[in-house]
Protein backbone atom coordinates (compact mmCIF):
# COMPACT_ATOMS: atom_id res chain seq x y z
CA UNK A 1 0.00 0.00 0.00
CA UNK A 2 1.11 3.16 -0.50
CA UNK A 3 0.45 6.36 1.87
CA UNK A 4 -2.82 8.40 0.85
CA UNK A 5 -1.89 11.33 -0.95
CA UNK A 6 -5.11 13.07 -2.70
CA UNK A 7 -5.21 15.92 -0.71
CA UNK A 8 -8.96 17.87 -1.15
CA UNK A 9 -7.62 20.72 0.34
CA UNK A 10 -5.37 21.47 -2.67
CA UNK A 11 -6.75 24.82 -4.14
CA UNK A 12 -5.61 23.48 -7.75
CA UNK A 13 -8.16 20.71 -7.23
CA UNK A 14 -12.19 21.44 -7.90
CA UNK A 15 -13.16 21.03 -4.26
CA UNK A 16 -16.75 20.88 -5.66
CA UNK A 17 -15.96 18.00 -7.47
CA UNK A 18 -13.77 16.37 -5.09
CA UNK A 19 -17.02 17.19 -2.17
CA UNK A 20 -19.18 15.75 -4.56
CA UNK A 21 -17.47 12.54 -5.44
CA UNK A 22 -16.19 11.96 -1.85
CA UNK A 23 -19.61 12.48 -0.72
CA UNK A 24 -21.18 9.84 -3.75
CA UNK A 25 -18.33 7.49 -2.59
CA UNK A 26 -18.98 7.91 1.10
CA UNK A 27 -22.70 6.75 -0.15
CA UNK A 28 -21.87 3.79 -2.46
CA UNK A 29 -19.89 2.29 0.60
CA UNK A 30 -22.71 2.32 2.72
CA UNK A 31 -24.59 0.35 -0.40
CA UNK A 32 -27.21 3.74 -0.69
CA UNK A 33 -26.28 4.36 -4.53
CA UNK A 34 -25.01 1.20 -5.37
CA UNK A 35 -29.06 0.33 -7.19
CA UNK A 36 -28.58 3.61 -8.91
CA UNK A 37 -25.17 3.48 -9.69
CA UNK A 38 -25.62 2.31 -13.34
CA UNK A 39 -28.27 4.59 -14.93
CA UNK A 40 -25.59 7.74 -13.85
CA UNK A 41 -23.86 6.13 -16.43
CA UNK A 42 -25.44 6.46 -19.67
CA UNK A 43 -27.04 9.70 -18.50
CA UNK A 44 -24.33 11.92 -16.63
CA UNK A 45 -26.46 13.40 -13.99
CA UNK A 46 -27.32 16.70 -13.66
CA UNK A 47 -25.17 17.12 -10.38
CA UNK A 48 -22.80 15.82 -12.89
CA UNK A 49 -23.29 18.61 -14.81
CA UNK A 50 -22.76 21.26 -12.16
CA UNK A 51 -20.02 19.60 -10.16
CA UNK A 52 -18.08 20.71 -14.20
CA UNK A 53 -14.50 20.22 -13.31
CA UNK A 54 -12.91 23.30 -15.16
CA UNK A 55 -10.78 23.21 -18.24
CA UNK A 56 -7.00 21.45 -17.46
CA UNK A 57 -8.23 19.18 -14.91
CA UNK A 58 -10.02 15.97 -16.15
CA UNK A 59 -11.88 13.85 -13.98
CA UNK A 60 -11.02 10.88 -16.62
CA UNK A 61 -8.38 9.88 -18.83
CA UNK A 62 -8.56 7.28 -21.50
CA UNK A 63 -5.12 6.93 -22.45
CA UNK A 64 -5.02 5.06 -25.79
CA UNK A 65 -1.83 3.53 -27.10
CA UNK A 66 -0.90 1.98 -30.15
CA UNK A 67 2.02 -0.30 -29.58
CA UNK A 68 4.94 0.31 -32.07
CA UNK A 69 2.82 2.71 -33.78
CA UNK A 70 5.79 4.69 -36.08
CA UNK A 71 4.65 7.82 -37.47
CA UNK A 72 4.09 6.33 -41.21
CA UNK A 73 1.19 4.13 -39.52
CA UNK A 74 -1.46 6.80 -39.41
CA UNK A 75 -1.43 8.23 -42.59
CA UNK A 76 -0.72 4.00 -44.06
CA UNK A 77 -4.50 2.88 -41.99
CA UNK A 78 -6.27 6.20 -43.46
CA UNK A 79 -5.57 4.78 -46.85
CA UNK A 80 -5.61 1.40 -45.80
CA UNK A 81 -9.08 2.05 -44.01
CA UNK A 82 -10.28 4.10 -47.37
CA UNK A 83 -9.23 2.04 -50.01
CA UNK A 84 -9.06 -1.62 -48.84
CA UNK A 85 -10.73 -2.23 -45.15
CA UNK A 86 -14.00 -0.06 -44.97
CA UNK A 87 -14.40 2.77 -47.20
CA UNK A 88 -14.12 5.56 -44.65
CA UNK A 89 -11.80 7.64 -42.80
CA UNK A 90 -9.91 6.60 -39.70
CA UNK A 91 -10.78 8.11 -36.13
CA UNK A 92 -7.27 9.20 -35.72
CA UNK A 93 -7.51 11.13 -39.14
CA UNK A 94 -9.88 12.91 -37.68
CA UNK A 95 -8.80 13.68 -34.05
CA UNK A 96 -5.66 14.97 -35.80
CA UNK A 97 -7.72 17.31 -37.99
CA UNK A 98 -9.88 18.75 -35.22
CA UNK A 99 -8.50 22.24 -35.07
CA UNK A 100 -8.98 22.41 -30.95
CA UNK A 101 -6.36 19.18 -30.70
CA UNK A 102 -3.20 19.39 -28.83
CA UNK A 103 -0.64 17.61 -30.89
CA UNK A 104 2.65 17.03 -29.50
CA UNK A 105 5.66 14.42 -29.59
CA UNK A 106 7.26 12.02 -27.24
CA UNK A 107 11.02 11.41 -27.14
CA UNK A 108 10.94 7.15 -26.02
CA UNK A 109 14.16 7.58 -25.11
CA UNK A 110 14.66 4.66 -22.00
CA UNK A 111 17.56 4.05 -19.16
CA UNK A 112 19.56 2.30 -21.49
CA UNK A 113 19.60 4.99 -24.76
CA UNK A 114 17.38 6.00 -27.48
CA UNK A 115 15.28 2.92 -28.38
CA UNK A 116 13.03 1.76 -25.66
CA UNK A 117 11.21 -1.37 -25.03
CA UNK A 118 7.33 -1.57 -23.99
CA UNK A 119 8.47 -2.57 -20.53
CA UNK A 120 10.94 0.60 -20.11
CA UNK A 121 8.46 3.04 -22.00
CA UNK A 122 5.11 2.15 -19.48
CA UNK A 123 7.14 2.36 -16.38
CA UNK A 124 8.35 5.77 -17.53
CA UNK A 125 4.81 7.29 -18.17
CA UNK A 126 3.17 5.07 -14.81
CA UNK A 127 6.33 6.14 -12.47
CA UNK A 128 8.01 9.09 -13.63
CA UNK A 129 11.04 7.27 -13.71
CA UNK A 130 13.25 5.75 -16.54
CA UNK A 131 14.32 2.33 -15.75
CA UNK A 132 16.11 -0.23 -18.12
CA UNK A 133 14.49 -2.19 -21.38
CA UNK A 134 13.05 -5.39 -19.83
CA UNK A 135 12.09 -3.56 -16.46
CA UNK A 136 8.96 -2.91 -14.88
CA UNK A 137 8.83 -0.15 -12.49
CA UNK A 138 12.37 -1.20 -11.19
CA UNK A 139 15.66 0.98 -11.18
CA UNK A 140 18.37 -0.60 -12.16
CA UNK A 141 19.60 -0.82 -8.51
CA UNK A 142 16.80 -2.89 -6.85
CA UNK A 143 15.06 0.16 -6.37
CA UNK A 144 11.16 -0.57 -6.83
CA UNK A 145 9.06 1.79 -7.65
CA UNK A 146 5.30 2.82 -7.24
CA UNK A 147 3.34 2.49 -10.24
CA UNK A 148 0.12 4.52 -10.92
CA UNK A 149 -2.18 2.43 -10.89
CA UNK A 150 -1.98 1.72 -6.80
CA UNK A 151 -1.26 5.43 -6.73
CA UNK A 152 -4.66 6.55 -8.06
CA UNK A 153 -6.81 4.27 -6.42
CA UNK A 154 -5.59 5.83 -3.76
CA UNK A 155 -6.59 8.94 -4.93
CA UNK A 156 -10.55 7.39 -4.91
CA UNK A 157 -9.78 6.97 -8.95
CA UNK A 158 -10.75 3.60 -10.77
CA UNK A 159 -8.23 2.09 -12.96
CA UNK A 160 -9.24 0.45 -15.83
CA UNK A 161 -6.44 -1.71 -18.18
CA UNK A 162 -7.78 -2.98 -22.32
CA UNK A 163 -5.18 -4.89 -24.45
CA UNK A 164 -5.37 -7.35 -27.35
CA UNK A 165 -2.09 -8.98 -25.72
CA UNK A 166 -2.16 -10.92 -22.59
CA UNK A 167 -3.32 -8.56 -20.06
CA UNK A 168 0.48 -9.20 -18.00
CA UNK A 169 1.96 -7.79 -21.15
CA UNK A 170 4.53 -4.98 -20.84
CA UNK A 171 2.13 -2.14 -21.51
CA UNK A 172 -0.65 -2.77 -19.49
CA UNK A 173 1.70 -4.24 -16.63
CA UNK A 174 3.68 -1.21 -16.32
CA UNK A 175 0.38 0.59 -15.17
CA UNK A 176 -0.12 -1.48 -12.63
CA UNK A 177 2.81 -4.10 -11.54
CA UNK A 178 6.33 -3.74 -10.46
CA UNK A 179 9.17 -6.81 -11.02
CA UNK A 180 13.00 -6.86 -11.86
CA UNK A 181 11.13 -8.12 -15.22
CA UNK A 182 8.86 -8.29 -17.41
CA UNK A 183 8.94 -12.10 -18.07
CA UNK A 184 7.90 -12.22 -14.80
CA UNK A 185 4.05 -12.76 -15.75
CA UNK A 186 2.35 -15.10 -13.05
CA UNK A 187 4.11 -12.56 -10.68
CA UNK A 188 2.55 -9.52 -12.09
CA UNK A 189 -0.89 -11.05 -12.77
CA UNK A 190 -1.22 -11.37 -8.96
CA UNK A 191 -0.16 -8.13 -8.82
CA UNK A 192 -2.16 -6.90 -11.19
CA UNK A 193 -5.55 -7.90 -9.09
CA UNK A 194 -7.37 -4.95 -7.75
CA UNK A 195 -7.66 -2.87 -10.87
CA UNK A 196 -10.95 -2.68 -11.37
CA UNK A 197 -11.46 -3.83 -15.25
CA UNK A 198 -8.72 -6.17 -16.87
CA UNK A 199 -9.34 -6.93 -19.86
CA UNK A 200 -7.34 -8.68 -22.64
CA UNK A 201 -5.59 -12.47 -23.32
CA UNK A 202 -3.43 -13.81 -21.19
CA UNK A 203 -5.74 -16.20 -18.98
CA UNK A 204 -2.85 -18.74 -18.38
CA UNK A 205 -1.16 -16.66 -15.79
CA UNK A 206 -4.21 -16.73 -14.13
CA UNK A 207 -5.44 -20.38 -14.32
CA UNK A 208 -3.77 -23.14 -11.83
CA UNK A 209 -3.60 -25.62 -14.65
CA UNK A 210 -0.66 -23.62 -16.15
CA UNK A 211 1.16 -21.51 -13.47
CA UNK A 212 3.96 -22.85 -12.02
CA UNK A 213 3.16 -22.42 -8.61
CA UNK A 214 -0.85 -23.83 -9.43
CA UNK A 215 -2.38 -20.82 -7.36
CA UNK A 216 -6.01 -20.20 -8.62
CA UNK A 217 -5.90 -16.50 -9.67
CA UNK A 218 -9.22 -16.39 -11.14
CA UNK A 219 -10.73 -17.92 -7.69
CA UNK A 220 -9.02 -15.28 -6.00
CA UNK A 221 -10.36 -12.68 -8.24
CA UNK A 222 -14.06 -14.10 -7.77
CA UNK A 223 -13.46 -13.85 -4.02
CA UNK A 224 -12.74 -10.37 -4.54
CA UNK A 225 -15.46 -9.29 -6.54
CA UNK A 226 -14.86 -10.08 -9.96
CA UNK A 227 -16.86 -11.14 -12.66
CA UNK A 228 -14.71 -13.75 -14.54
CA UNK A 229 -15.45 -13.71 -18.22
CA UNK A 230 -13.44 -15.63 -21.38
CA UNK A 231 -16.01 -14.91 -24.04
CA UNK A 232 -16.34 -11.80 -25.82
CA UNK A 233 -20.98 -12.63 -25.39
CA UNK A 234 -20.24 -12.56 -21.73
CA UNK A 235 -18.71 -8.69 -21.60
CA UNK A 236 -22.66 -7.82 -21.76
CA UNK A 237 -23.59 -10.37 -19.68
CA UNK A 238 -21.99 -9.86 -16.80
CA UNK A 239 -22.98 -7.75 -13.58
CA UNK A 240 -21.69 -4.48 -11.83
CA UNK A 241 -18.24 -4.04 -10.22
CA UNK A 242 -14.92 -5.35 -11.03
CA UNK A 243 -14.45 -7.19 -14.22
CA UNK A 244 -11.75 -9.76 -15.21
CA UNK A 245 -12.10 -10.58 -18.81
CA UNK A 246 -8.90 -13.01 -20.16
CA UNK A 247 -10.22 -14.19 -23.78
CA UNK A 248 -7.27 -15.90 -24.65
CA UNK A 249 -4.61 -18.43 -23.32
CA UNK A 250 -1.95 -15.97 -24.89
CA UNK A 251 -2.60 -13.15 -26.94
CA UNK A 252 -5.79 -12.05 -28.23
CA UNK A 253 -5.55 -13.32 -32.17
CA UNK A 254 -4.59 -10.70 -34.87
CA UNK A 255 -7.68 -8.75 -36.53
CA UNK A 256 -6.30 -10.10 -39.88
CA UNK A 257 -6.98 -13.71 -38.59
CA UNK A 258 -10.08 -13.20 -37.30
CA UNK A 259 -11.29 -11.85 -39.88
CA UNK A 260 -10.95 -15.47 -41.79
CA UNK A 261 -11.99 -17.63 -38.67
CA UNK A 262 -16.04 -16.86 -37.70
CA UNK A 263 -15.81 -18.57 -34.19
CA UNK A 264 -12.71 -17.06 -33.55
CA UNK A 265 -14.28 -13.41 -34.35
CA UNK A 266 -17.29 -14.82 -32.08
CA UNK A 267 -15.20 -15.50 -29.19
CA UNK A 268 -12.83 -12.34 -29.03
CA UNK A 269 -13.46 -9.39 -28.43
CA UNK A 270 -12.38 -6.16 -30.11
CA UNK A 271 -10.64 -3.53 -28.57
CA UNK A 272 -13.40 -1.49 -29.00
CA UNK A 273 -15.84 -3.74 -27.51
CA UNK A 274 -13.44 -4.14 -24.52
CA UNK A 275 -13.31 0.01 -24.12
CA UNK A 276 -16.76 0.13 -24.56
CA UNK A 277 -17.25 -2.54 -21.66
CA UNK A 278 -14.27 -1.10 -19.59
CA UNK A 279 -16.21 2.41 -19.74
CA UNK A 280 -19.31 1.25 -18.56
CA UNK A 281 -17.85 0.03 -15.93
CA UNK A 282 -15.26 3.01 -14.71
CA UNK A 283 -18.16 5.57 -15.45
CA UNK A 284 -20.22 4.71 -12.64
CA UNK A 285 -20.39 7.75 -10.39
CA UNK A 286 -18.56 10.62 -10.05
CA UNK A 287 -14.92 9.17 -9.36
CA UNK A 288 -12.15 9.45 -11.78
CA UNK A 289 -10.80 6.90 -14.05
CA UNK A 290 -7.63 6.05 -15.98
CA UNK A 291 -8.32 3.37 -18.38
CA UNK A 292 -5.16 2.38 -20.47
CA UNK A 293 -6.12 1.10 -23.93
CA UNK A 294 -3.52 -0.75 -26.19
CA UNK A 295 -3.52 -1.79 -29.52
CA UNK A 296 -0.50 -4.18 -28.55
CA UNK A 297 -0.31 -6.17 -31.27
CA UNK A 298 0.07 -3.16 -33.77
CA UNK A 299 3.93 -3.75 -32.38
CA UNK A 300 3.65 -7.74 -33.05
CA UNK A 301 2.70 -7.33 -36.42
CA UNK A 302 5.21 -4.39 -37.01
CA UNK A 303 8.45 -7.16 -35.29
CA UNK A 304 7.03 -9.27 -38.96
CA UNK A 305 7.16 -7.01 -41.37
CA UNK A 306 3.77 -8.06 -42.04
CA UNK A 307 1.88 -4.70 -43.85
CA UNK A 308 -1.47 -5.94 -43.99
CA UNK A 309 -1.69 -7.72 -39.96
CA UNK A 310 0.10 -4.52 -39.16
CA UNK A 311 -2.97 -2.11 -40.84
CA UNK A 312 -5.70 -4.63 -39.61
CA UNK A 313 -4.38 -4.36 -36.01
CA UNK A 314 -4.26 -0.21 -36.28
CA UNK A 315 -8.14 -0.38 -37.45
CA UNK A 316 -9.03 -2.31 -34.56
CA UNK A 317 -7.07 -0.16 -32.14
CA UNK A 318 -8.40 3.12 -34.46
CA UNK A 319 -12.41 1.86 -33.75
CA UNK A 320 -11.40 1.57 -29.69
CA UNK A 321 -10.26 5.72 -30.18
CA UNK A 322 -13.51 5.99 -31.68
CA UNK A 323 -15.39 4.91 -28.65
CA UNK A 324 -13.06 6.81 -26.46
CA UNK A 325 -13.75 10.41 -28.38
CA UNK A 326 -17.49 9.28 -28.25
CA UNK A 327 -17.50 9.18 -24.94
CA UNK A 328 -15.65 11.90 -24.50
CA UNK A 329 -17.66 14.29 -26.36
CA UNK A 330 -20.92 13.42 -24.87
CA UNK A 331 -19.70 14.69 -21.33
CA UNK A 332 -17.11 17.76 -20.24
CA UNK A 333 -14.82 16.08 -18.08
CA UNK A 334 -12.45 13.19 -20.42
CA UNK A 335 -9.02 13.87 -21.72
CA UNK A 336 -8.67 11.23 -24.87
CA UNK A 337 -4.63 10.96 -24.95
CA UNK A 338 -3.24 8.65 -28.21
CA UNK A 339 0.24 8.13 -28.74
CA UNK A 340 2.51 4.85 -28.52
CA UNK A 341 5.32 3.80 -26.67
CA UNK A 342 7.69 3.57 -29.51
CA UNK A 343 7.57 2.88 -33.39
CA UNK A 344 9.18 0.06 -35.05
CA UNK A 345 10.12 -1.02 -38.00
CA UNK A 346 9.38 2.24 -39.78
CA UNK A 347 7.22 0.73 -42.46
CA UNK A 348 6.94 3.35 -45.30
CA UNK A 349 5.16 3.50 -48.66
CA UNK A 350 7.59 3.85 -51.26
CA UNK A 351 6.28 5.81 -54.70
CA UNK A 352 6.42 3.25 -58.00
CA UNK A 353 6.17 3.61 -61.07
CA UNK A 354 6.24 6.73 -63.55
CA UNK A 355 5.27 9.83 -61.92
CA UNK A 356 5.27 7.36 -58.63
CA UNK A 357 1.32 6.51 -60.87
CA UNK A 358 1.21 2.75 -59.73
CA UNK A 359 1.49 3.09 -55.94
CA UNK A 360 -2.05 2.97 -55.02
CA UNK A 361 -2.53 0.18 -57.37
CA UNK A 362 0.11 -1.89 -55.30
CA UNK A 363 -0.90 -0.90 -52.07
CA UNK A 364 -4.02 -1.66 -52.92
CA UNK A 365 -2.89 -5.38 -53.69
CA UNK A 366 -2.87 -5.42 -49.45
CA UNK A 367 -6.31 -6.43 -50.05
CA UNK A 368 -5.40 -9.96 -50.82
CA UNK A 369 -3.48 -10.81 -47.65
CA UNK A 370 -6.12 -13.61 -46.33
CA UNK A 371 -3.57 -14.54 -43.19
CA UNK A 372 -1.25 -13.06 -41.13
CA UNK A 373 2.46 -14.12 -40.97
CA UNK A 374 1.88 -15.44 -37.82
CA UNK A 375 0.09 -18.05 -39.12
CA UNK A 376 2.02 -17.82 -42.93
CA UNK A 377 5.56 -18.57 -41.76
CA UNK A 378 4.88 -22.07 -39.88
CA UNK A 379 2.94 -23.28 -42.97
CA UNK A 380 5.73 -22.09 -45.07
CA UNK A 381 8.14 -23.85 -42.75
CA UNK A 382 6.05 -26.99 -43.35
CA UNK A 383 6.46 -27.14 -46.95
CA UNK A 384 10.03 -25.83 -47.09
CA UNK A 385 10.48 -29.12 -44.72
CA UNK A 386 8.09 -31.61 -45.79
CA UNK A 387 7.56 -30.92 -49.97
CA UNK A 388 10.79 -28.62 -50.33
CA UNK A 389 9.77 -27.19 -54.26
CA UNK A 390 9.79 -24.04 -55.54
CA UNK A 391 5.63 -24.98 -57.01
CA UNK A 392 4.62 -25.76 -53.04
CA UNK A 393 5.98 -22.22 -52.28
CA UNK A 394 4.81 -20.14 -54.46
CA UNK A 395 1.29 -22.12 -54.26
CA UNK A 396 1.14 -20.93 -51.08
CA UNK A 397 2.16 -17.41 -51.46
CA UNK A 398 -0.43 -16.63 -54.23
CA UNK A 399 -3.18 -18.03 -52.13
CA UNK A 400 -2.91 -16.44 -49.16
CA UNK A 401 -1.21 -12.94 -50.09
CA UNK A 402 -2.18 -12.61 -53.95
CA UNK A 403 1.14 -12.40 -54.63
CA UNK A 404 2.73 -14.48 -57.97
CA UNK A 405 6.42 -14.20 -56.86
CA UNK A 406 9.13 -14.60 -59.35
CA UNK A 407 11.11 -17.52 -59.31
CA UNK A 408 13.88 -15.74 -58.36
CA UNK A 409 12.14 -14.48 -55.00
CA UNK A 410 11.09 -17.91 -54.48
CA UNK A 411 14.46 -19.28 -54.31
CA UNK A 412 15.62 -16.37 -52.31
CA UNK A 413 12.85 -16.67 -49.41
CA UNK A 414 13.77 -20.53 -49.52
CA UNK A 415 17.05 -19.76 -48.54
CA UNK A 416 16.05 -17.78 -45.60
CA UNK A 417 13.61 -20.74 -45.08
CA UNK A 418 16.43 -23.64 -44.66
CA UNK A 419 18.49 -20.53 -42.45
CA UNK A 420 20.70 -20.31 -45.41
CA UNK A 421 22.39 -17.09 -46.00
CA UNK A 422 20.63 -15.06 -48.83
CA UNK A 423 22.75 -12.16 -49.50
CA UNK A 424 20.66 -9.89 -47.80
CA UNK A 425 22.82 -6.93 -46.64
CA UNK A 426 20.72 -5.48 -44.08
CA UNK A 427 21.07 -7.43 -40.80
CA UNK A 428 17.63 -6.47 -39.56
CA UNK A 429 16.12 -7.91 -42.54
CA UNK A 430 17.92 -10.99 -42.88
CA UNK A 431 15.77 -13.37 -40.89
CA UNK A 432 12.40 -14.77 -42.32
CA UNK A 433 9.99 -12.08 -41.20
CA UNK A 434 12.34 -9.79 -42.75
CA UNK A 435 12.95 -11.52 -45.67
CA UNK A 436 8.59 -12.05 -46.75
CA UNK A 437 8.30 -8.50 -45.87
CA UNK A 438 10.61 -7.33 -48.30
CA UNK A 439 9.19 -9.93 -50.98
CA UNK A 440 6.16 -8.46 -50.24
CA UNK A 441 7.09 -5.18 -50.25
CA UNK A 442 7.33 -5.95 -54.24
CA UNK A 443 3.40 -6.53 -54.03
CA UNK A 444 2.29 -3.98 -51.87
CA UNK A 445 4.66 -1.48 -52.06
CA UNK A 446 5.87 -1.22 -48.50
CA UNK A 447 8.92 -1.30 -47.30
CA UNK A 448 10.99 -1.78 -43.53
CA UNK A 449 14.17 -0.31 -42.01
CA UNK A 450 14.47 -3.47 -39.49
CA UNK A 451 11.97 -5.74 -37.56
CA UNK A 452 12.90 -3.93 -34.53
CA UNK A 453 11.76 -0.78 -32.36
CA UNK A 454 13.37 2.66 -33.56
CA UNK A 455 14.31 5.34 -31.72
CA UNK A 456 11.78 7.98 -33.52
CA UNK A 457 9.53 10.37 -31.80
CA UNK A 458 6.36 8.99 -31.65
CA UNK A 459 2.81 11.10 -32.09
CA UNK A 460 0.34 11.98 -28.84
CA UNK A 461 -2.70 14.26 -29.59
CA UNK A 462 -4.65 15.03 -27.03
CA UNK A 463 -7.90 16.34 -26.41
CA UNK A 464 -10.37 17.76 -23.72
CA UNK A 465 -9.49 19.00 -20.02
CA UNK A 466 -6.07 19.34 -19.58
CA UNK A 467 -5.29 18.85 -23.07
CA UNK A 468 -2.72 21.35 -23.19
CA UNK A 469 -0.31 19.20 -20.55
CA UNK A 470 1.08 17.32 -23.41
CA UNK A 471 1.64 20.16 -25.84
CA UNK A 472 5.78 19.77 -27.73
CA UNK A 473 7.77 17.24 -27.19
CA UNK A 474 7.86 15.54 -23.73
CA UNK A 475 10.14 12.77 -22.49
CA UNK A 476 8.31 9.70 -21.82
CA UNK A 477 8.28 10.32 -18.01
CA UNK A 478 7.25 13.84 -17.72
CA UNK A 479 3.73 12.07 -18.72
CA UNK A 480 3.24 10.86 -15.49
CA UNK A 481 3.50 13.97 -13.11
CA UNK A 482 0.79 15.26 -16.17
CA UNK A 483 -1.39 12.30 -15.42
CA UNK A 484 -1.46 12.02 -11.27
CA UNK A 485 -1.35 15.59 -10.94
CA UNK A 486 -5.00 15.63 -12.76
CA UNK A 487 -6.01 13.29 -9.59
CA UNK A 488 -3.93 15.51 -6.92
CA UNK A 489 -1.41 12.89 -6.12
CA UNK A 490 2.08 14.39 -5.05
CA UNK A 491 3.80 11.25 -4.83
CA UNK A 492 7.20 11.16 -6.92
CA UNK A 493 9.27 7.87 -7.65
CA UNK A 494 13.15 8.13 -7.24
CA UNK A 495 14.76 8.18 -10.33
CA UNK A 496 18.38 6.40 -11.22
CA UNK A 497 21.11 8.13 -10.44
CA UNK A 498 22.92 7.94 -13.82
CA UNK A 499 21.15 7.97 -17.21
CA UNK A 500 23.02 5.16 -18.97
CA UNK A 501 22.40 6.61 -22.59
ZN1 LIG B 1 8.00 -4.82 -29.63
Amino acid sequence: MVASTFNPNDPSHSSAGAEASLSRRSLLRSGLLAAGAFASAAAPSAAAATARIRRGRPRNVIFCVSDGMSASVPALAERFSQRVGRQRGTALRQLASDPEVTQGLLDTSSLDGPVTDSAAASSAWASGSLVANGALNYLPDGTRLVPIAPLLADAGWRVGLATTTRITHATPAGFASAVPNRDFEEAIAEQMLGVEVLLGGGRSNFDPKDRGDGIDLLERARGQGYSVVDRAADLDAAGEGRLLGLFSAQHLPLSLDRRSDPLLAERTPTLAAMTTAALRRLAVDDRGFLLQVEGGRVDHAAHNNDAAALLWEQLDFDDAVRVALEFAAARDDTLVVVTADHANGNPGLSGSGGRYRATSELFDNLAWQRQSFEQLLPELLRREVQVGTDDSIGECLLTRTGFAASPEAIRTLRQSLRREPTGETNPQLAGIAGQLGSLLSAHNGIGWVGTSHTSDWVVCLAKGPGQEAFEGLLGHAEVFPRLVDFAGVNHRNPTAAADRS
